[in-house]
């Protein structure tokens, strides 16, 4: 819902303030339409229905994957391609992934968002419809800013959708925006949000040269700023910043390589997170959706191989012999091409697959 045009919509036709709070206590609530909000006056409710679309968002797909993870195609107004994530765990946690942007600018070479093209930024209001939309399936405690896009190339609309998150269930301490460390937002981040929100730095190697190789956005900002100014974070706020290292084979899994990220990190202010490679196919366009679950990916895609277990295991072991904190990320949605790192949605409008929207 767009919640500039609420609350002009309702200021025109002079409303009370508090009216602007009751939609939205409905909406995070879980509401599917104005009709429900049955302590709005009834002719209310049909003007809202008709000047403000309950979502700016419309669903184009929806697939379910088999571990019960749910990825959702959505468009803005305007045509742009969005995808979410909806992640359901045995112990009950319901967490979102959430974008940011419709597409990316950045080029990471192992991430099929940042083979698509890019469109634009993201509104607040078409970030909290992407939680919204889920909330509308089932109660949600945790979300990520992991999905397409680099939150701090928008942080002003990431930072006020994930003010509203609480209102749907989500702490901010269940929260976690997720960065390449594009510096200029990532220090913004740091000087001025207020709220116990968590950071997750995308480091993926620990030098230079290697990073520049498979993150060109290293060029600009380098390792050693970059997690100069996310120890900083964990020392202001006495909270460890999770670092996200994608295992890919031959590249960035020596163990020697584990050494040198442990050495840069150090025990005290970092907790990695290693995530297994999701392949992608990058042929026609990079319209991974169109990928089958597990065939050997192409052209960008291909430039990798997943490290094999082995591997992430040694290199694990690495870290924890460094006293370093890390786990290994249980990927979810691999066969429906919702995992890290899988979402790009194709150019044009896809069938629908799946049954009606909900809400
Ligand atoms: N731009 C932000 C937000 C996107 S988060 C960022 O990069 O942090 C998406 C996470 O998935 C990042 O850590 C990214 O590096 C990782 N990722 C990208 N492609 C992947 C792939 N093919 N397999 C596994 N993880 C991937």
């Amino acid at each position: 819902m767009d919640l500039t045009l609420l609350e002009q919509t309702l200021r025109e036709r002079g409303e009370p303030a508090f009216r602007a709070r009751q939609v939205w206590e409905w909406t995070a609530r879980g509401a599917t339409g104005y009709a429900a909000m049955t302590n709005l006056p009834r002719a209310l409710r049909e003007d809202l229905t008709a000047a403000v679309p309950f979502s700016t968002l419309s669903v184009e797909a929806e697939r379910e994957s088999r571990d019960g993870t749910l990825k959702t195609l959505f468009r803005t107004g305007d045509g742009h391609p969005v995808e979410a994530v909806l992640m359901r765990y045995r112990d009950g946690r319901r967490s979102l992934c959430l974008s940011s942007q419709s597409g990316c600018p950045l080029t990471c070479t192992f991430c099929a968002t940042g083979a698509m093209s890019f469109g634009r930024n993201l509104t607040a209001s078409e970030i909290l419809d992407q939680a919204l939309h889920f909330r509308r399936v089932t109660e949600v405690d945790h979300a990520v800013f992991m999905g397409m896009g680099e939150p701090m190339l928008n942080l002003d609309e990431v930072l006020a959708a994930a003010r509203r998150l609480p209102d749907l269930g989500i702490t901010h301490r269940r929260t976690t925006i997720s960065t390449v460390g594009w510096l200029p937002g990532l220090r913004r981040f740091v000087d001025e949000v207020d709220q116990p929100i968590r950071l997750a730095l995308s480091l993926h190697a620990a030098d230079d040269e290697l990073r520049s190789r498979i993150m060109p956005v290293n060029e600009r900002y380098p390792v050693a700023d970059v997690v100069a100014e996310c120890r900083r974070h964990a020392e202001l706020t006495r909270r460890r910043v999770f670092v996200e290292y994608v295992m890919l084979g031959g590249v960035n899994d020596a163990p020697e390589q584990a050494r040198a990220l442990a050495g840069l990190l150090g025990r005290d202010h970092f907790k990695v997170n290693l995530i297994p490679y999701n392949p992608w196919a990058a042929s026609a366009g990079g319209k991974a959706a169109d990928a089958r679950p597990n065939t050997p990916p192409t052209a960008a895609g291909g430039l990798f191989e997943g490290s094999s277990r082995e591997r992430i295991a040694a290199f694990r072991h690495e870290l924890e012999r460094a006293h370093v904190p890390v786990t290994v990320r249980l990927t979810r949605g691999r066969d429906i091409e919702a995992a890290c790192g899988q979402l790009a949605a194709a150019p044009k409008p896809r069938r629908r697959r799946s049954a009606a929207p909900v809400g």
